[in-house]
């Protein structure tokens, strides 16, 4: 285990002896995981602080078999972390006192496509992207579109209520999840939410997406596609200064203006990009502004045009518009691999998750700035601009004691300067561990009291992805130093 990294087998009691011949009866042999070289893939998601491998991988092959393989552990009183792809970046799939992993990753199938009413269920461990695949032909999309999309799966997607740079205008993942279906910690099997609109009583689908695998585990999911667009129109606006770029989203916000993405990206980030991609951007710029607009046709061109004046009025020395489809999709590979690129500044990175009400993105840029310098450190900016969600990315050299320790300060400080302007410590990554320590910040004690409720509702026993979310006193996972981490 790399230094600084934690354990987190505390907690876990031996699995009971005839476990894995009951497991292996309902899966199979074969899609057991128990040699501690094997689990090594397992001992983290994208999140890479904290590592712990359990001590069994379950890789059920269909959502009855993930139903019988619960109630064999029920029946043992054994707790379980649920997994999809381990895309995730808060450390939800760490398994703490959770000696079973249950990995949904081979649920790959899409049941039903229904084209006229825009509908399509699909089972946990298809992938985001094979959706709109799917679908493309008939004009429609599933419109959530997180940048790790080619390998996130929706069951993760459900758990973290992920979003992405089009759910700016789409909406996130809540917006587009009618119904589930749930397996609870008992291994009862409940339908929540379905094919149709509107439904009577409790809307259980909602809180179940979001819950970051504290329910149960989802195995089915009935989502809703959109039509794709007529056109679109891709604008790159150059600006000198950062700060004048994110004043320049308050502005198109603020003259009526939703476009489907609004994603900014600093100089840093810019250079990062250009040597990994040849995309033409602008080595020297403080910050550019990639603006998508979608929509009819006919009405694309003057909505550019307004675009084009906000940003001039603050300031955009240029303002290009991809010529073709090659040009956009090479200006949105930039933006979707920028963390990839990254890992050319720097031994390390460190990626927050934060989110400022859009109009006081100024604010929090502003912030972020006075945090590097007053820490010594070079902090690149890469974000989801229009839905006020920023991602700071934290360079670093992990054998630099001094310096691990003001990244973390940094990462903190930055967290609680979201508070203080009204935001969240997160826009879409979730708490998982990463975050516990910041949900007091948030949440007053009679808050979080009522949450834990809630969640008792659905597991009383507490063994679906225990001590998650909530700050719990039996078991502190402390962060000691911050590694290298890929992020949205
Ligand atoms: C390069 C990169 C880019 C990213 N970009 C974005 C982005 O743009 N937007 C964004 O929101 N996120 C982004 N992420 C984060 C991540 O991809 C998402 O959180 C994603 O939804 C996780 O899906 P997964 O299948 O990998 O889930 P995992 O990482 O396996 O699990 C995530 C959480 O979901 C729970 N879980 C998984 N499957 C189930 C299930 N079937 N039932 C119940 N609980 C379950 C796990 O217990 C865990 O708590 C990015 C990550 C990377 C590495």
């Amino acid at each position: 285990m790399p230094a600084g990294a934690q354990a987190t087998s505390v907690g876990r009691s031996p699995l009971p002896a005839s476990l894995l011949t009951r497991l292996a009866a309902v899966v199979g042999r074969d899609a057991l995981v128990d040699s501690p070289e094997a689990l090594l893939v397992y001992e983290c998601d994208g999140y890479t602080l904290e590592r712990g491998a359990p001590d069994l991988v379950v890789l059920p092959r269909s959502p009855e078999q993930v139903a019988a393989v619960v109630r064999v552990l029920a029946a043992d009183g054994v707790a379980f972390v649920p997994r999809g792809a381990g895309t995730g970046l808060s450390g939800g799939t760490l398994p703490v006192a959770a000696p079973v992993m249950i990995c949904t990753s081979r649920l790959q199938t899409i049941e039903s496509i229904d084209l006229r009413n825009r509908r399509v269920v699909a089972q946990a461990g298809v992938v985001n992207l094979w959706i709109t695949r799917q679908v493309q032909a008939a004009g429609l999309l599933y419109a959530p579109d997180p940048s790790s999309q080619g390998a996130c799966t929706i069951g993760g997607n459900v758990a973290e209520n992920s979003g992405g740079p089009h759910t700016l205008k789409y909406g996130v993942t809540t917006n587009h999840v009618l119904g589930v279906e749930l397996v609870l910690p008992t291994g009862e099997v409940v339908q929540l939410g379905g094919a149709v609109e509107e439904r009577p009583g409790y809307d259980l689908t909602g809180l179940v997406v979001g819950s970051e695998g504290t329910f149960g585990i989802v195995t089915r999911a009935t989502l809703r596609l959109s039509r794709a667009p007529e056109a679109y129109r891709t604008l790159l606006a150059v600006f000198d200064t950062i700060d004048a770029a994110s004043e320049a989203v308050s502005g198109i916000i603020a003259a009526g203006i939703v476009p489907a993405a609004l994603e900014m990206m600093d100089r840093l980030i810019l250079q990062a990009v250009e040597a990994a991609f040849h995309a033409g951007l602008p080595l020297d710029a403080g910050a550019v502004l990639l603006v998508e607009l979608d929509g009819a046709a006919v009405g694309l061109e003057p909505l550019a045009e307004q675009v084009r004046a906000v940003c001039a009025r603050h300031g955009a020395r240029e303002v290009r518009v991809a010529a073709d489809d090659a040009e956009r999709a090479l200006l949105w590979k930039c933006r979707k691999r920028a963390f990839g690129a990254v890992g050319r500044l720097a031994p390390n990175y460190c990626t927050q998750d934060g989110v400022v009400p859009r109009t006081r993105v100024p604010d929090i840029v502003r912030a972020i700035t006075a945090t590097a310098e007053r820490h010594r450190l070079r902090i690149g900016n890469v974000f989801h601009a229009g839905d006020g969600n920023i991602h700071p990315i934290v360079l670093f050299d992990e054998r630099d004691a001094d310096e691990v320790q003001r990244v973390l300060a940094a990462g903190r400080e930055i967290l609680e300067a979201c508070i203080a302007l009204g935001g969240s410590v997160t826009g879409e990554h979730g708490i998982g561990v990463e975050k516990i320590a910041q949900m007091p910040l948030l949440f007053s004690p009679e808050d979080l009291l009522a949450m834990t409720r809630v969640r008792a509702v659905f597991d009383p026993e507490g063994r679906a992805n225990p001590h998650k979310i909530f700050p719990d006193a039996k078991v502190c996972v402390e962060t000691r130093a911050p590694r290298r981490q890929a992020a949205l």
